[in-house]
């Protein structure tokens, strides 16, 4: 059974958000990062870093752009005429809850 990252949305994590785990994604200690800083704060500075996998190697084909996009963050519509148009990545003048 694997386990959603409520931060990064990392969708295979091994153990539960919670107790010390730590999210091989980004990096977050669930009970100790998440105290002081919300899942969208922390959310926010990962992807402000560059979304970098935090431990090891990431798994083969692995896309933080992919994997935000999925959860429907990072995605930019161009607009209805272009509905099917998407744009993957992170921008603050753009950045909205899709
Ligand atoms: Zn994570």
């Amino acid at each position: 059974m694997y386990f959603r990252c409520p931060v990064c949305f990392y969708n295979q994590m091994p153990y539960p958000p919670e107790d010390y785990h730590i999210c091989p994604c980004c990096g977050t200690e669930f009970g100790n990062d998440d105290v002081e800083c919300g899942y969208d704060n922390l959310r926010i500075n990962w992807i402000a870093a560059g979304a970098p996998w935090f431990y090891g190697d990431p798994p083969r084909n692995w896309n933080a752009w992919a994997q935000l996009a999925d959860a429907n963050f990072g995605v930019v519509k161009q607009g209805v005429a272009k509905a099917n148009i998407m744009e993957i990545g992170y921008s603050p003048l753009h950045y909205s809850l899709a």
